[in-house]
Parts: C-alpha cells; sequence; structure tokens
C-alpha cells in the first residue's frame, strides 16, 4: 500500500503538468477563430466598396447611351401623342414621359456628384484596405504563435502521457477508479498535507491522523472535508523525479 499511495502521489504530480498543458492553449484556438472572422468581414468590406466603386464606372461608361435611349424614347412617344384616341392614352403617354424626365434627371444628378463620391469611396477604400491588413497580421501572428505552441506541447503531452501510463500499470484498478472518480470533482484528486491541513481544500487534519497516516503506510487516507485522496509531506513527488524515474 505504501508503494500504492506513493504512486498516486506520482500520478497527481503528473496530472498536473498534464492539465497545465492542457490550460496552457487557453484562448488562443478561440483568438485564432475570432481574428479568421475578422478578416472575413474586413474583406467583406473592401469588396463592397470596390464594387460600389466598380458600379460608378458603369454608370459613367454607359450613361451617354442610356441618356440617348431615353430621348430616342421619349421623342417617339411625343409623336404617338398626337395620334391618341382618346385622353385617357394621352394621359398615359404624358405620365411615360416624365418619368423618362425623372429618370434623366436623376442620372444627371448622379453623374454630377459622381466625382465627389469616388472621391469618398477612394478613401473608404485606402481605410478598410489598412485596416484589412492589420487584421490579417494579427492573424497571421497568433497562427504562428498557435503552431509553435501546439508543436512543442504535443512533444510535451506525449512525455507526460507516456509515464502516467507507466504509473498507472502499476496502481491498483481500485485505487485508479477511486482516483479518477474524484478527480470528476476535484482536478488535484490525490493532495499533500501542508501545515496540517489538505492542500486541496485548506481545512485542518487533526495532528493525531496526520502521525497515523505516517505509521499506517498501508491505509487510504480521504480528505473528511473534501474527498481529495491525503498523503503526507513525506510521500509527495517531485515532478522531476518522477519524470526520470519513470522514463
Ligand atoms: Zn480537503
Amino acid at each position: 500500500m505504501e508503494q500504492q499511495i506513493q504512486l498516486l502521489a506520482q500520478l497527481a504530480a503528473v496530472d498536473e503538468q498534464l492539465d497545465e498543458l492542457h490550460d496552457e492553449l487557453g484562448d488562443l484556438p478561440q483568438e485564432v477563430k475570432k481574428l479568421e472572422t475578422l478578416v472575413k468581414e474586413r474583406l467583406m468590406e473592401v469588396e463592397t466598396t470596390n464594387q460600389a466603386l466598380a458600379d460608378l464606372d458603369h454608370l459613367r461608361a454607359t450613361a451617354h447611351v442610356t441618356m440617348q435611349e431615353s430621348q430616342d424614347k421619349e421623342q417617339r412617344l411625343s409623336k404617338q401623342q398626337f395620334q391618341v384616341k382618346n385622353n385617357r392614352e394621352f394621359d398615359a403617354i404624358t405620365k411615360e414621359i416624365e418619368h423618362l424626365k425623372h429618370e434623366r434627371a436623376t442620372l444627371e444628378e448622379r453623374l454630377r456628384t459622381a466625382g465627389v463620391r469616388e472621391e469618398n469611396l477612394r478613401q473608404t477604400l485606402a481605410q478598410q484596405d489598412t485596416l484589412l491588413a492589420e487584421a490579417k497580421e494579427k492573424l497571421t501572428d497568433k497562427e504562428r504563435e498557435l503552431a509553435e505552441l501546439s508543436g512543442d506541447h504535443n512533444d510535451e503531452m506525449r512525455k507526460y502521457i507516456d509515464v502516467r501510463l507507466k504509473l498507472i500499470a502499476k496502481l491498483d484498478d481500485s485505487l485508479e477508479v477511486e482516483y479518477e472518480r474524484i478527480r470528476q470533482f476535484h482536478s488535484n484528486a490525490a493532495v499533500a498535507i501542508r501545515r496540517n491541513s489538505c492542500s486541496g481544500c485548506y481545512s485542518a487534519i487533526p495532528s493525531q491522523r496526520i502521525m497515523e497516516m505516517k505509521y499506517q503506510r498501508d491505509k487510504m487516507y480521504t480528505c473528511e472535508n473534501c474527498g481529495r485522496i491525503l498523503f503526507t509531506d513525506d510521500v509527495e513527488a517531485e515532478i522531476d523525479a518522477v519524470m526520470e524515474e519513470h522514463s
């Protein structure tokens, strides 16, 4: 049992490292995802502005033909107006002519303001390009950070998992099950007694009980307050020693 409790202490030390490694990646994957979304959004903004500029070009390129077509149509309608059979037809053509005139006025207004609009759009585009470049740079940095971390990270993980498997192979199945059961509630399922207290929940352990633990090495003790497996500080395992012993 003494060896079993030592194994548990070693397992706890290894699991602490594994938990830390797991936390280390932390928010990084999420930050990368957020930046990816930001880049996409900014790319869409740039595309929208580019589209508006293209629309403006199209408007200018076709304005002459559109105007001519509208004027030709108005001329034809004006001629027709003299051949109508009743007031209703006359009014309908009048309305159509008014509509054409209104359309041309709108087009003329848009052409008149096209220069200013283009200038505004180009300014907007320049700002959006800068923002996009910034977001892309941040994303590249974070992606690199994540890739580097994941690489080292995986190597280290593998080392600890390897030792963990060796420890578990030596540990009694019932103890392993109990340890894993407690792990569901407390990541540190087996803890040392420090300053006469459980180092998991800091509740005091009677010194009588600590004495008992030191002399009865064949019994497993748990904290009455939090349920964690307890071991005396002389059993506590140092991670470097654990790794050296088992690699
Ligand atoms: Zn406790």
